[in-house]
């Protein structure tokens, strides 16, 4: 993606966008989490990208990857419970993909996929736990089939990983909570859209929209059909509440 200017800037309007989508969707995102947590998920990603925002936005000279970095060490600072370590802590750990060439279509991938398993690993939740993992995973394997095997651009790449968290997302309602504070609700979780996972789809649209601005070409829509992840592809099309999830998982 174009010079270092050009990415540093990109990082800064994508922290920005987050910023603000998470503003509007404040209430919502509570809303969810009082239905199975305790009801600060909108207060805390609020509050987290608009520190993280403004952390970058005064940072002139910094890398692009340590711009990324900064954002995840303001959100670790700035947002407790569970999901400032789970989003702080993988964004910052998962920056060093851009260290050695910033951000290209490759190191993206390669972003994508340190962060899904940093989350993984700091929760210590796999698919099926309706946590935010449920989004990530198959946004992330999309994404990377899309631009290592299917050699989508990196903007159609990133459109269908975000339809893919929002399967993810409708996947989450039907489901038993067995990670976070939704767990202790045990079988009264089902029926419940998972806060952080419909969170991690909002900055994912944000994302989106962000490298509409600044990575060229078009977004091929019928590029391909619609893929599903590569791991457990069953589990997210045939479980899911989703009436449009019409893949048999096989691929
Ligand atoms: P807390 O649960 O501490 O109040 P938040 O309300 O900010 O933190 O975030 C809750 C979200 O965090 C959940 O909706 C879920 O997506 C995610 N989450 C909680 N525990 C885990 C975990 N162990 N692994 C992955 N994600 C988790
Ligand atoms: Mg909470």
């Amino acid at each position: 993606m174009a010079d270092d200017d050009t990415q540093r800037e990109a990082v800064r309007a994508a922290a920005e966008n987050v910023a603000d989508r998470l503003e509007e969707e404040k209430e919502y995102l509570t809303d969810l989490d009082s239905a199975i947590g305790d009801a600060d998920h909108g207060a805390n990603m609020s509050r987290g990208f608009r520190a993280a925002a403004e952390t970058v936005a005064d940072a002139d000279d910094a890398e692009p990857a340590d711009l990324v970095k900064r954002v995840g060490t303001t959100l670790i600072s700035e947002v407790g419970g569970a999901s400032g370590p789970l989003y702080g802590g993988s964004i910052m750990s998962a920056s060093q993909a851009f260290a050695d060439d910033g951000i290209t279509a490759e190191t993206s991938v390669d972003f994508a996929e340190a962060y899904l398993d940093k989350v993984e690993d700091r929760g210590d939740a796999r698919i099926g736990a309706k946590t935010m993992v449920d989004a990530l995973t198959p946004a992330v394997h999309t994404y990377k089939k899309s631009i290592e095997q299917d050699d989508l651009s990196p903007l159609t790449a990133l459109a269908k990983a975000v339809d893919a968290a929002e399967r993810g997302v409708d996947f989450t309602v039907p489901i038993r909570a067995e990670k976070g504070r939704a767990s202790y609700l045990g079988w009264r979780s089902v029926g419940h859209q998972d806060p952080g996972a419909t969170s991690t789809l909002y900055i994912m649209e944000e994302l989106l929209a962000t490298a509409k601005e600044y990575v060229e070409g078009e977004i091929e829509r019928d590029a391909t059909a619609v893929e599903e992840p590569d791991e457990d592809p069953a589990d997210v099309a045939d479980d899911g509440a989703d009436s449009d999830a019409d893949g048999e998982g096989d691929t």
